[in-house]
């Protein structure tokens, strides 16, 4: 390609909206340009990119057995009606309707179209198992679209849905899926961990896990344990249950009533009463799944609500509002108590664990000291319900401690199992002639928000340095001047040279200063560069390593081949 030809300019200031890198120098760099809030046009270098990508994870699919299709993007309301998730599905769902006022949906995932043709394919255990991906875009009426690539509205997925006839089945395809999960992002130059997560949100019945990009961006939390393999989203990860601890609580004096007017917070109790917060007992009152409750941690504790909606069934738990609190606890917020609370109330294994402690006292401008859980409340449900902190020891083996890193969700594999076979109707006759429901797995990748993943981990600050497996082209010729005759057939030769050896090469044949095409190269992120500049009179260019920024002279002939054998 030249690059005199090549639609898309380099910029050199990101607009004010990009916040992080890779959204910056993908503009900058010219491979996207947005076209709304989280709607995006791949110029001619970002298609390249994404193009490989979705050819590495083409390759790794099709290696696990999957079968491509490509499904539609319009979808019937009904077959949503029909999985029941049309309505919980919320805002996130882009609805539309035809000439004929039918409704529609444009897929943000294909659980309910995959379900209903496997169910008109496949009535029998002969045909099973079965596995197929697309490599298609979805859409999500995504809150807040951010970051490019990383969170919009219109972006690409690879979906892939798996069919077998039982659990062991499903066993073996997902750690299928998981190994090829590990190849593709290998094979992408990632830093990445693949992490225990919350199978609620999906109803999955089974495993799943999270692949995360770790990045300082990143929306989510990873604990990492610093001996054994854990890995979990901090929205899910384990608090170490250690040893029961022994109360005794059987000579302990009544809880004691205690003025403490205007003071509502941790914080307060804290600063003007000298109260540790371990020692106080937090009340917080939620509303989910049709009730009203309440959840008890240590005041240096937090609530983890993935947990709390997992123990009560939930899809979906928050915190109760001014009036709410009112009406069931009889006050505000900050004097709310467990002691006499008609809520059902939720404590946290720490909570079950102290002898005595510091509440509100259910009464305005009131706490409750000496209050003993299990003698001044209930302790019917006691499960781990706050979220770990970093520092903790790993509740997997016990002997680490847990490391937080922030990670960018790049892909999901979810043993889903009969969830969408049973709403569906999916099933198949197994070898006896009984029917049974098909059991399924699921498997995403975000391919755009992977491209916006990796630019995020490859840069320096000239702009993007690309895995070699992933550049939008090996080689990046820089011809120097364009006037100089011999620099410019040096130059045109090597390009031909190269194109015939079938390397991706891009020849910035420009009429621009010398400078401009450095800055420029090293903003697109080519991992090779060879300049053509005067040297070209003595058969010699320079060959510049994106990545380390070495420069080298030599001859033509030996670029040529260095560039043949993909070294840098
Ligand atoms: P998130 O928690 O980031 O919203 P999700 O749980 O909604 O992700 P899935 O439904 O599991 O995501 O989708 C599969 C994959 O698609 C995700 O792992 C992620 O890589 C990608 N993805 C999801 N939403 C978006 C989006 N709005 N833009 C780009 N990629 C996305
Ligand atoms: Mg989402």
């Amino acid at each position: 390609m030249r690059q005199s030809n090549l639609l898309g300019t380099t910029l050199r200031e990101a607009p004010a909206e990009a916040e992080t890198i890779n959204h910056q120098l993908l503009l900058r760099a010219g491979y996207i340009r947005q076209l709304a809030a989280g709607i995006y046009t791949y110029l001619p270098l970002g298609r390249r990119v994404l193009r490989k990508l979705e050819n590495i994870v083409r390759e790794e699919m099709d290696a696990a057995g999957a079968q491509e299709i490509l499904m539609p993007s319009m979808q019937p309301a009904e077959l949503w009606k029909e999985s029941e998730r049309y309505g919980i599905y919320g805002k996130e769902l882009m609805k539309l309707s035809d000439r004929h006022e039918r409704e529609f949906v444009l897929g943000p995932t294909h659980e309910e179209v995959v379900t209903s043709l496997i169910r008109g394919e496949i009535s029998s255990y002969r045909k099973l198992p079965v596995t197929v991906y697309q490599i298609q875009t979805k859409f999500r009426d995504e809150r807040r679209p951010r970051s490019g690539l990383m969170r919009g509205r219109e972006f690409l997925m690879k979906d892939a849905y798996s069919f077998d006839t039982g659990w062991e089945g499903l066993d073996e395809t997902y750690a299928r899926m998981h190994e090829a999960y590990r190849q593709i992002f290998e094979r992408c130059g990632l830093a990445y961990r693949a992490v225990q997560a919350d199978a609620g949100a999906i109803g999955a019945e089974g495993e799943t896990r999270e692949f995360m990009a770790l990045s300082g961006i990143g929306e989510d939390t990873v604990a990492v344990c610093s001996v054994c393999g854990y890995a979990a989203n901090l929205e899910l990860a384990e608090v170490y249950a250690g040893e029961d601890a022994v109360r005794d609580i059987s000579n302990l004096p009544a809880a004691e009533k205690f003025h403490t007017p205007g003071i509502r917070t941790i914080a307060q109790l804290e600063q003007e009463l000298h109260i540790a917060p371990e020692q106080v007992i937090k009340t917080l009152i939620y509303e989910g799944g049709g009730k009203t409750f309440a959840v008890l941690v240590r005041g240096d504790h937090e609530v983890n609500e993935v947990k709390v909606r997992n123990y009560i069934g939930a899809s979906g738990i928050a915190l109760a509002g001014y009036e709410a609190v009112q009406a069931q606890a009889g006050v505000g917020s900050g004097y709310v108590g467990p002691v006499g609370l008609s809520l059902a109330v939720l404590a946290d294994r720490a909570v079950a664990a102290m002898t005595q402690g510091i509440t509100g006292a259910g009464e305005r401008d009131y706490h409750l000291s000496g209050v003993v859980p299990g003698r001044d409340f209930s302790l019917a449900h006691v499960a781990d319900f706050r979220t770990a902190a970093e520092g903790e020891t790993c509740p997997s083996c016990g002997q680490g401690v847990l490391h937080f890193h922030q990670g960018i969700e790049i892909g999901h594999i979810f043993k889903l199992g009969t969830k969408y076979s049973e709403k569906l109707g999916a099933s198949f006759l197994d070898a006896a002639g009984r029917s049974k429901p098909i059991i399924m797995g699921c498997y995403g990748i975000g391919i755009s928000r992977l491209l916006a993943a990796v630019a995020e981990q490859h840069y320096d600050e000239q702009g993007l340095i690309w895995p070699a497996a992933l550049a939008p082209y090996k080689v990046h010729i820089l011809l120097m001047s364009t006037k100089d005759e011999v620099q410019k057939a040096a130059a045109e030769a090597l390009y031909e040279q190269l194109a015939k050896l079938g390397i991706e090469v891009l020849l910035d044949d420009r009429d621009e200063r010398a400078g401009v095409k450095f800055k420029d190269s090293s903003l697109l992120g080519i991992p090779v560069a060879i300049v053509v500049g005067k040297a070209a009179a003595l058969h010699q260019v320079e060959y510049v390593d994106r990545r380390c920024s070495s420069k080298e002279v030599i001859g033509i002939a030996e670029a040529v081949s260095r560039a043949a054998s993909g070294q840098s």
